[in-house]
């Protein structure tokens, strides 16, 4: 029997989620519909929205509830998860949160402009003062060995500076070594991918390949948008986004089956768990993990391209002499570049450990702002082997901190190295798996991540 007190606890908890899941919304539209001149009214609307979900979970009452539930039962999950967020969010008192709310939004503006005409010297104040908040962020939220630690936690719970270190540098250490090794082989010239690739087409052929993976578009959407991205306002809307590109096939392609990753382990949640803090991923790397997990295991595989291939033959003209291994060999190169996001598996991970060494750094107060575009760019040369002609492709490239995001970078890398673990104990499961994707089935693959992750929730 629910009591009274759990019935209260729920319905507060249920408003809270309601209206983030409507700043949610509000910030979905300002990527895919909004008119450039609604940001000004929307940055307001989004601010009220956080602001009052913000109040309302960190009320008296909330706590109150908390504190006389916890006395019943001390071991659900829920009451453990909810208990956990509510002391953080306690810790941060709302003058330093609307400190911090308004810096944020004078960075992001000037990194915007900074990036533009490449100027570091122009976003250097704002970095400090990114950096300053942060670490007084770090002191209220408290930590045992480093500041950074208690950034950290906030993405990826419980992890740490001191088990990240060892971890990337042998990450490090052994892709550099292999990077070096492939060299300009790894990139070889595709004359058949030199041409116009029809957008219409584009979309029609993301469409099909997510639906085939087994994304629900009766309980969730694709749209276009500049930086794709993942949101969901409950179980059953799930609305993931894709950016056509009319030179590269693969980007949209690519980029659609990482987002329908992350939007598969949203629709895969309990009905039981809805309007709940239980209906979340644990951690931002484990979320990541699942887009990873679909975008390079399954989506660069050989075995997935026998079922693709076909597909991208008939959304397209003149592709009648291309071999299924032509694909997933042009899926699959490997370049050392300047950009992050436009890296391929081998060297993404570099590109994480150099931004995790810096921001590392930053909050720890080893590496002064003024010095970051010279410790950047040195890095570049030591992990890539790359030279980083100006800082626009170099230091300013990320929104990361100038959103004051401080130790979410790492949770890109651990996504990528827990999708691979994942892999592995889903062979074992599945003998089948891969003749499954080799004829485009992933309900099994599916399956087995619905039962052994996804259900689970935080
Ligand atoms: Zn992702």
């Amino acid at each position: 029997m629910i009591s009274d007190a759990k019935t209260a606890f729920l319905e507060k908890m249920g408003e809270v989620l309601d209206l983030q899941a409507a700043g949610a919304l509000l910030a979905w539209d300002q990527e895919v519909y909004m008119p450039p001149k609604g940001a000004e009214a929307r940055g307001k609307q989004l601010a009220t929205l956080a602001a009052l979900a913000h109040r309302l979970f960190v009320s008296d009452e909330m706590g109150a509830l908390l504190g006389a539930l916890e006395n019943e039962d001390a071991n659900d999950a829920l009451l453990r998860e909810t208990r956990h967020d509510f002391d953080q969010a306690r810790k941060l008192p709302e003058s330093f949160v609307a400190r911090f709310a308004e810096a944020q939004s004078r960075a992001y503006h000037i990194w915007v402009k900074a990036r533009e005409t490449s100027d570091f010297s122009l976003f250097q104040p704002a970095l400090e003062t990114m950096v300053a908040l942060n670490r007084e962020k770090a002191d209220l939220l408290g930590y045992a060995a480093s500041p950074y630690d208690a950034l950290l936690d906030e993405y990826e719970r419980g992890m740490t500076a001191g088990v990240l270190s060892p971890l990337f540098g042998d990450l490090a250490a052994k892709l550099s070594v292999l990077v070096a090794a492939l060299g300009d082989k790894a990139h070889p010239e595709i004359p058949w991918l030199d041409r116009e690739w029809d957008v219409e087409a584009q979309w029609r052929l993301t469409l099909r390949v997510v639906e085939d993976l087994g994304f629900d578009l009766e309980a969730g959407r694709q749209d276009r948008s500049v930086h794709p991205f993942t949101t969901n306002f409950d179980l059953h809307d799930v609305r993931i986004t894709t950016r056509l590109n009319p030179r590269d096939p693969f980007s949209a392609l690519m980029g659609s089956i990482h987002e329908c990753g992350h939007a598969l382990y949203e629709q895969g949640f309990l009905e039981s768990d809805r309007r709940t803090l239980l209906a979340q991923a644990p951690s931002l790397g484990i979320h990541e993990s699942q887009s990873r997990l679909w975008e390079n295991v399954v989506g660069r595989s050989e075995a997935f391209w026998n079922y693709c291939a076909p597909l991208f033959k008939r959304h397209f003209d003149g592709m009648d002499a291309i071999a299924p291994e032509a694909f997933y060999h042009a899926v699959n190169r490997v370049a050392p570049s300047l950009i992050r996001v436009e890296a391929d598996e081998c060297t993404y991970n570099l590109h994480i450990v150099l931004r995790f060494e810096l921001e590392r750094a930053l909050i720890e107060g080893t590496l002064a702002v003024s010095d970051v575009p010279e410790a950047w760019n040195e890095k570049m040369r030591a992990y890539l082997g790359v030279q980083v002609p100006d800082d626009a492709h170099g230091c300013l490239q990320d929104i990361h901190w100038a959103h004051g995001c401080f130790g979410y970078f790492p949770t890109y890398a651990l996504g990528n190295l827990v999708s691979v673990q994942l892999a592995e104990a889903a062979e074992r499961a599945l003998p089948g798996l891969w003749d499954d994707i080799r004829a485009g089935r992933f309900g099994a693959l599916l399956g087995w991540l619905r039962e052994n992750v996804h259900r689970h929730g935080r």
